[in-house]
């Protein structure tokens, strides 16, 4: 018995384990002193009322006879993906039913969808960025190619500045930078998935952030994206379902390499490997997408949108560089002084209570800058947004 190697190959993260070290060595030098956590990558508001009410008639169901669940449908309820299929179409994207594959969340997929998907291939991935895509491409040993998202390019990588691959990540609004491709960066990489072969991996799991215009919510309103795209989306920061557990992965039927659809083998792999979401919790779903669901969750994200405003207001007062904020739940800033990511992370703990995340432990891309989130509650952040002010 052997092994698999690769993953003696994962790079250990002591991203969060450091920021919880150096926390709590803080907190005993200063037991007096107030911390505000503008670090936390999960949403705090709670569940809203359309769903937890759709929840409990869902458990009240399990409970009887006549309306009892056993196995369910391994790609979700119709009534979910139905849901789905019609929050698409009312921004004129159109999706069939049996595209959708309902998950227990984008994590899962984004690692799953690896299995069908040869190993020979290499892989494009953002620098820096969201760790999910770079580990779950170690543990399978596939060579990886990076793409160098800076300053420069707005954080916003476009393909005349990457080097050929078979498949490509791009997370859009991005997590951790916060910035969003426009319909038009992503028509040039649409165009270049499909004058190479390329396999586009897309994650939305930020989709409901966007409020511009010009900004895309999902790669399907780019034209040919059909022919190169898989789409990865997420109940979790959109509707607070973190804790719940339910997303969605959009395959289209018109997905084909090598003469060989990339939805039927991904419908095998799903019906193999994976047993379904719980009733209950598809229930809580199909609710977000009900008028009176899209109006609470909307209330949701506006107040999230309200902190980031906030702390967008005290970098802009201060005239600091920063992506993201505004079709994003985070801020991405640059450190002032040329302070190193971790420099400014001790300064603004020793100066305001404040703790963020550093960017570099996103990828050395992220050195020198520092990821704030809008997940925390209002008066904090109004706290924070008057302390940076001070401080910077
Ligand atoms: C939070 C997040 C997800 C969602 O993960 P779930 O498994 O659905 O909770 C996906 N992608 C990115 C970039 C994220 O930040």
């Amino acid at each position: 018995m052997k092994i698999n190697e690769n993953y003696l190959r994962l790079e250990e993260s002591y991203l969060f384990a450091s920021i919880a070290h150096k926390l709590a060595a803080w907190k005993e030098a200063n037991p007096r002193r107030e911390v505000i956590r503008l670090g936390i990558g999960d949403v705090t508001l709670p569940l809203v009322p359309a769903v937890t009410e759709a929840m409990h008639k869902a458990v009240d169901e399990m409970g009887r006879q006549e309306t009892f669940h056993g196995y369910g449908p391994e790609q979700g309820y119709s009534f979910l993906r139905e849901a789905v299929c019609g929050y698409y179409a009312a921004r004129g994207t159109i999706i069939g039913e049996d595209e959708i594959f309902v998950s227990d969340g984008a994590k899962s997929d984004l690692g799953n969808i690896l299995d069908v998907l040869s190993l020979q291939n290499t892989v494009l991935i953002p620098d820096p960025v969201y760790p999910v895509y770079v580990d779950t491409n170690v543990m399978a040993g596939r060579d990886i190619r990076y793409l160098s998202a800076n300053r420069e390019n707005g954080f916003l990588p476009l393909p005349d500045q990457a080097p050929r691959a078979d498949i490509i990540y791009l997370c859009s609004p991005n997590n951790p930078t916060g910035a969003a491709y426009s319909r038009e960066a992503l028509r040039r990489w649409v165009a270049y998935a499909q004058e190479h072969g390329a396999l586009i991996l897309y994650d939305a799991a930020y989709e409901a952030f966007v409020c511009e215009e010009a900004l895309a919510r999902s790669i399907y309103e780019i034209d040919g994206a059909r022919e190169c795209a898989i789409e990865f989306c997420s109940l979790s920061k959109t509707a607070g379902f973190t804790g719940t557990r339910c997303g969605y992965t959009v395959v289209p039927k018109s997905l084909s390499f090598g003469g060989h659809g990339l939805h039927a083998l991904w419908l095998r792999r799903q019906t193999t490997k994976f047993n379904g979401v719980p009733y209950i919790v598809q229930r809580g779903a199909q609710a977000v997408f009900s008028p009176e669901g899209q109006r609470q969750t909307r209330a949701n994200l506006d107040y999230y949108r309200g902190n980031a405003a906030l702390l967008a207001g005290a970098l802009q007062a201060r005239g600091v560089w920063y992506t993201g904020g505004k079709n994003s739940p985070y801020i991405w800033m640059k450190c002032p002084d040329g302070m190193s990511s971790w420099e400014f992370f001790d300064y603004l703990l020793e100066r305001a209570g404040i703790v963020g995340t550093p960017g570099s432990g996103f990828g050395p891309g992220g050195e020198g800058y520092f990821r704030l989130t809008a997940f925390g509650d209002r008066g904090r952040t109004e706290k924070a947004a008057g302390l940076l002010k001070e401080i910077l």
